[in-house]
């Protein structure tokens, strides 16, 4: 039914109408309709929520090779079933499967006290006894190039380098910290230091770690040490002791394991296209989590975000000209191997977009872009604030040219408009990849919104006469 008036208001404006502006205008004001019918049908009730708690209650976290992982890849395949959804299915990906194992941090002098930790995913384990070092505490890499072989060799080198606090026009400081946490162990270990300890990535600490993924870049040469990130409270503590010349001393253990590749996979689903099926829009989250915590908001909202939204579609009764398609990748923080293979496997195909909601089910705000193509990307942009001028009840109006997601930009080489779903990001570095990452933090009203917000994106992307991207 609703499909008729949306084309017939279509054909009427464009014929009166040939401007592209304004042609556009009066496509998305046809789809206000179908916008409030979803805002509405999402905030009177809708499952993300429910979704949320049997993936991260029940089933716990997701990390890669995980027992836990698998049963998430089965329940998601299940649920979407149960909604109804077509073509649902896993494809297998290769995983690498890294165990944390038991670990720890101690300071033993100037006293002896525990340093809260968590070890960087991808580190290799300490002997059974631990390393047992001196500490040097520096600011950043530059601090670290100034000082001479000697005053690091043999050495923990624990990396203080503060995340700038979130700032409304800037955003998070996570990039700044975050090349610390991935490379700093290389980095010590070029110059001769046994360990690495870094501050964790948030700017905000109640004596929570943040893990997270670290590589081992330095070549044949470079010894692998084991890395591992601390509390904000360990780290100043450390380097206030060497500024008052005391001279800390800290064990550090891990028994983390490298078990290889094993099987995952990517979960998908489907609404298939009434006019265009073989053209794609993608929405989705990453599956997998790291281990501490339940992957509540990193990244359990953005799968159960993206399968509701098309529960929400089809429990409308819509259609859409394309198809949208649910893509819940594996992998992502430790190897983005689910991302890789899926641009892979579905490279014959035409995807016209992808929205990834990868920074946590906060209220929205609207959604980044970016494409291959700078014009494409310019025109996607102007069309985009059009097509969330719909969102105005919900305030997800927003567009911006720039990052989308780590997932969902594998599909920019295949000339899809990459998008992320941007929210409030003010509290979501104070728990990422920490054990506080539970269905807690998130607020069931802004989960729905976030769903909302995907749920008329997608299906107006997909929907509209013209591709997003074309003039
Ligand atoms: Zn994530």
């Amino acid at each position: 039914m609703k499909r008729l008036s949306v084309l017939t208001a279509f054909v009427f404006f464009t014929a009166a109408f040939p401007l592209m502006g304004q042609e556009l205008d009066a496509t998305v004001e046809s789809y206000r309709e179908v916008a409030n019918q979803l805002i509405k049908a999402g905030r009177q009730g809708n499952d993300s929520y429910r979704k949320l708690q049997e993936l991260c209650d029940d089933i716990g976290h997701r990390l890669s090779g995980s027992k836990s992982l698998e049963q998430a890849i089965e329940w998601a395949q299940q649920s979407m079933k149960e909604d109804g959804q077509e073509n649902v299915h896993a494809e297998k990906v290769m995983v690498r499967k890294w165990v944390r194992g038991e670990e720890s941090c101690h300071m033993l002098s100037p006293r002896e006290v525990e340093i809260g930790m968590l070890g960087l995913g991808g580190s290799v384990a300490t002997p059974p006894d631990g390393v047992t070092a001196e500490v040097i505490v520096v600011r950043d890499q530059e601090e670290l190039n100034a000082l001479p072989d000697e005053a690091i060799r043999g050495k923990i080198v624990v990396f203080n380098f503060p995340m700038p606090p979130y700032s409304p026009t800037e955003g998070s400081g996570y990039g700044a910290a975050v090349a610390y946490r991935t490379n700093g162990a290389t980095w010590a270990a070029e110059r001769g230091a046994v360990a690495a300890l870094v501050r964790s990535c948030t700017a905000y600490s109640l004596t929570t770690p943040h893990t997270g993924a670290m590589k081992y870049s330095g070549g044949p040469d470079v010894k692998k040490i084991p890395a591992a990130a601390i509390t904000i409270e360990g780290a100043t503590l450390l380097a206030r002791l060497q500024a008052r010349g005391k001279q800390p001393v800290v064990r550090l253990k891990m028994s983390a394991q490298d078990h290889g590749e094993v099987p995952s996979a990517n979960v998908l689903a489907e609404i298939v296209g009434s006019e265009k099926p073989g053209e794609i829009v993608v929405i989705g989250g990453h599956i997998d989590s790291w281990d501490a915590g339940t992957g509540a908001q990193d990244d359990g909202c953005g799968c159960v975000a993206a399968m509701e939204a098309l529960n929400m579609i089809r429990k409308a009764g819509l259609k859409p000209r394309r198809t949208i398609r649910v893509v819940l990748w594996t992998n992502e923080e430790n190897g983005t191997a689910g991302a890789r293979s899926y641009a892979v496997r579905h490279q014959a195909e035409t995807h016209v977009a992808g929205i990834e909601s990868d920074a946590g089910g906060f209220a929205p705000q609207g959604l980044s872009v970016q494409m291959e193509d700078d014009r494409k990307e310019q025109v996607a942009v102007r069309q985009l604030s059009q097509i969330l001028s719909l969102l105005e009840p919900i305030g997800s109006t927003r567009v911006r040219p720039g990052f989308s997601g780590v997932d969902v930009q594998e599909l920019n080489q295949l000339g899809a408009a990459c998008m992320g779903l941007e929210v409030d990001g003010r509290l979501y570095f104070n728990t990422h990849h920490t054990w506080a990452d539970t269905v807690d933090k998130v607020d069931p009203q802004e989960l729905t919104d976030c769903t909302i917000t995907m749920a008329v994106a997608a299906f107006v992307i997909a929907d509209m006469p013209k591709r997003l991207g074309e003039e």
